[in-house]
């Protein structure tokens, strides 16, 4: 049998793309070498689309057009070889969801850290302001799937290097890069710069009708937008106050952006999330729908009501005076800074897992100033051990988020929080982060 269009493995983008693949009249067939949940084989055999698992036909494969691979299989797997070598063209389910979205509009947000938080926080200011629009890509629906079920005018997109690297004209209005700071670098060479460049993907293809929002306080990304071939405009947002033409800054407390000839300031203070990292996250949120011309009322309302995401500086109760708080989703060093950064009270800090040779120096001068006690949360903790035993302070191992709670409810007193961001993944002793964190709040509130 031939088929004009494969699909390399059968997660939520791939019987996205399959749906919409068939909605268009392409014969399609999905092939996944592990096995396909449930919820997604139902979905295919419901729509009548071929699909196998557990193997890659090759005959099937190679005799295709074109080939869209998901995000988590990597290029340099045996099938991705065979493919390139028979010159078949590779392309993403963003790329291929492109294709369909009309006249519609893009905001794609990407970055090492705070894509679904700047991706939800986008949407529900374009949402509050009545605008026909949907939020997909890494968080909710992929892309190609939102465009099968409901096209919307326009479709917030989180955007992760994965999809970026296999786009060939996926052109969005907007384009915001948040931050860049080593993560998944075993994809990418053990190389910065191959990630740093595969960020900048998002850009590649904009013209000057288009709108690139990037982060002026980003090193690898100041370093590398001079080398930018496209040609989009330019939006920076900074932390510091104006220095030259930037469309978001801090100035007095207040958060200023300037797009559109007109200037949208509210004060810090009242943005609904805490923390430098979101007001980041708020200044790129901010940006992109003044250049979509939300209404500045719109928009302050939107940032001052917006609710934290659950497993991202989530508190979940206050207990005899004690403040726990879940950051489960904090997986890297980069976003334990920042929450340590947004404490304000002694904090009692939930560190560890699988460890992706985090260098814990970083946060070296946030432990001294705000922590009072160290628990290790991991099956391997010596990493912690090694960085922070000579501080002064108890660094305490555990193997599970009850006695992490246990332990952390005899360190803290009354004032103190609770914070567990623990900078590693969680599959040692966890499904996930979203199982971490789901079993620290429940352990909290048995408390
Ligand atoms: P992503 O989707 O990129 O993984 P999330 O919004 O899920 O980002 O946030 C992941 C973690 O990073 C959370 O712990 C969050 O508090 C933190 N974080 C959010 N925004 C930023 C940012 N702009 N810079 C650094 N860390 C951030």
């Amino acid at each position: 049998m031939k088929y004009e269009l494969i699909i390399l493995g059968s997660g939520e983008s791939g019987v996205g793309a399959a749906l919409l693949a068939q909605l268009h009249g392409i014969s399609v067939f999905v092939s996944d070498g592990g096995k396909i949940k449930d919820q997604y084989k139902k979905e295919l055999t419901d729509a009548g689309i071929a699909f196998e698992e557990g193997q890659h036909s090759l005959d099937i494969i190679l005799n295709a057009k074109e080939v869209i691979k998901s995000p988590g299989i990597a290029p340099k797997t045996d099938i991705i070889k065979k493919i390139k070598e028979a010159n078949i063209s590779i392309i993403s389910e963003i790329e291929f969801g492109y294709r369909y979205k009309g006249n519609s509009k893009i905001v794609a947000i990407t970055g090492s850290n705070g894509k679904t938080t700047t991706t939800n926080l986008t949407y529900y200011i374009f949402k509050n302001a009545g605008y026909h629009v949907s939020m997909c890509g890494n968080v909710g629906y992929s892309f190609a799937r939102q465009i099968f079920l409901a096209p919307t005018d326009w479709y917030i997109i989180e955007v992760s290097s994965f999809q970026l690297d296999d786009i060939k004209t996926f052109k969005p209005n907007v384009a915001v890069l948040l931050n860049i700071t080593p993560d998944h670098l075993d994809r990418y060479n053990y190389n910065f710069s191959e990630y740093v460049a595969s960020k900048f993907r998002i850009a590649m293809n904009q013209d000057n009708n288009d709108f690139f929002v990037v982060c002026a306080d980003d090193q690898s990304i100041k370093n590398k937008i001079n080398e930018l071939e496209s040609n989009p405009k330019i939006l920076k947002f900074t932390m510091n106050d104006k220095f030259e033409d930037e469309a978001a800054y801090i100035q007095e407390e207040r958060m200023i952006i300037d797009v559109n000839g007109e200037l949208t300031s509210m004060p810090v203070a009242e943005l609904s999330l805490k923390g430098k990292h979101n007001l980041y996250n708020g200044m790129a949120s901010g940006i992109s729908s003044r250049i979509a011309e939300i209404r500045k009322s719109s928009i302050r309302d939107a940032l001052s009501t917006f609710k934290s995401l659950e497993h991202r500086l989530e508190t979940i109760a206050t207990i005899k005076g004690v403040e726990y708080i879940n950051d489960s989703k904090a997986t890297n060093m980069n976003s334990v800074w920042y929450a340590l950064e947004s404490m304000k009270k002694p904090t009692v800090l939930i560190l560890g897992g699988v460890d992706k040779g985090n260098d814990y120096s970083e946060i070296a001068d946030l432990v001294k100033e705000k922590v009072k006690g160290i628990i290790c949360m991991g099956k391997d903790n010596s990493p912690i051990h090694a960085a922070f035993d000579g501080f002064g302070i108890p660094v305490v191992d555990v193997l599970s988020a009850h006695d992490a709670v246990q332990v952390s409810y005899k360190m803290a007193t009354n004032g103190d929080a609770v914070l567990l961001s623990p900078a590693c993944a969680s599959f040692d002793l966890f499904a996930n982060y979203e199982d971490r964190g789901t079993q620290f709040k429940n352990a909290v509130l048995e408390l």
